[in-house]
C-alpha cells in the first residue's frame, strides 16, 4: 500500500534524476530565478522540466513566434526565447512586467501591460498571428483565454493550457455541474486537443503532485 508521502518521495526521485541528467545549466534562467525572489515575486513558475518541454515542443513545430498569457518574472519566456522564438507576453502586475523585463534583457521579448482578456482581442484586430500559445494566467478565465488563442493562431499552430488538471480537481467541489473546460475545448470544431498528466514535486507537496496540461493543434479548415 502506498499513501500520499511515499507518491511525493516516488515523484522527487524521478524529478531528481530527470532533472540532473536532462537539464543543462543556464545562467539566464537561474538569474531569473533568484532575481524574480529577491524581488518577492511568488514562486509560480513552470518547473525547470515543463520549461524544457515547452522549449521543446517550439522547436517541434518551428515557432518563429509565441504569443504568452500570464508572465510573472518571464522564466517561461527566456524558455521560449532562447528556442528560437520572438515572444509576446501579457502581465496584468505592473511589478511583475518590470520584474520580468528585467530578467529577459537581451532577448526577443515584448511584454504588454495588461489584462490578457482586453489584450487578446487588441491583437486579433491588428491581426496578429502565432505559431504557439502558451496560456498561464487566471484559471477562472482560462477558456476565454482559449477561445482568443484559437482565433490567434495560425493554422497547425499549437495551443498549451497550463494547470488544467489542477482547475479540475479544484474546480470539482466548489462548481458542481458546470461544463469544464476540457469539455468546453472538446466540443470546439477549430481544434483537436488531448490532456497530458503530469506528477510533479516541485511545488514540494504532495496535493499539488498532480497537474497537467492541455495541447491543442488548430486544424488547418
Ligand atoms: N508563465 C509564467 C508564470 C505565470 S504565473 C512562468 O511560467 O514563468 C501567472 C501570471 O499571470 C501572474 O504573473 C499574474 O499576475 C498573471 N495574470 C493573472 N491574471 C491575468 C490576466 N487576466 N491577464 C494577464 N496576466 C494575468
Ligand atoms: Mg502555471
Amino acid at each position: 500500500m502506498s499513501n500520499s508521502s511515499d507518491n511525493l518521495h516516488f515523484a522527487q526521485k524521478i524529478d531528481k534524476h530527470a532533472k540532473s541528467s536532462l537539464l543543462r545549466p543556464n545562467s539566464k534562467l537561474e538569474h531569473a530565478l533568484s532575481n524574480s525572489k529577491a524581488r518577492g515575486l511568488p514562486p509560480i513558475q513552470v518547473s525547470p522540466l515543463a520549461g524544457q518541454y515547452l522549449a521543446i515542443q517550439a522547436q517541434l513545430i518551428g515557432a518563429k513566434s509565441v504569443l504568452e498569457i500570464g508572465t510573472l518574472g518571464g522564466y517561461s519566456s527566456i524558455w521560449f526565447a532562447e528556442a528560437g522564438a520572438k515572444v509576446t507576453s501579457i502581465e496584468i502586475d505592473p511589478k511583475h512586467r518590470e520584474v520580468a523585463m528585467q530578467n529577459v534583457e537581451g532577448l526577443d521579448v515584448e511584454i504588454i501591460l495588461g489584462a490578457a482578456l482586453d489584450v487578446m482581442p487588441k491583437l486579433a484586430e491588428e491581426g496578429r498571428k502565432f505559431d504557439m500559445v502558451f496560456i498561464d494566467a487566471d484559471w477562472d478565465e482560462q477558456y476565454e483565454y482559449f477561445d482568443w488563442a484559437v482565433k490567434l493562431t495560425r493554422p497547425r499552430g499549437c495551443i498549451y493550457v497550463d494547470n488544467v488538471v489542477r482547475a479540475l480537481l479544484e474546480s470539482e467541489s466548489t462548481e458542481e455541474g458546470s461544463e469544464s473546460q476540457v469539455a468546453k475545448i472538446g466540443r470546439d470544431p477549430r481544434v483537436v486537443a488531448t490532456l497530458v498528466p503530469t506528477v510533479s514535486s516541485n511545488k514540494g507537496v504532495s496535493s499539488e503532485m498532480f497537474d497537467g496540461f492541455v495541447l491543442a493543434v488548430v486544424k488547418d479548415h
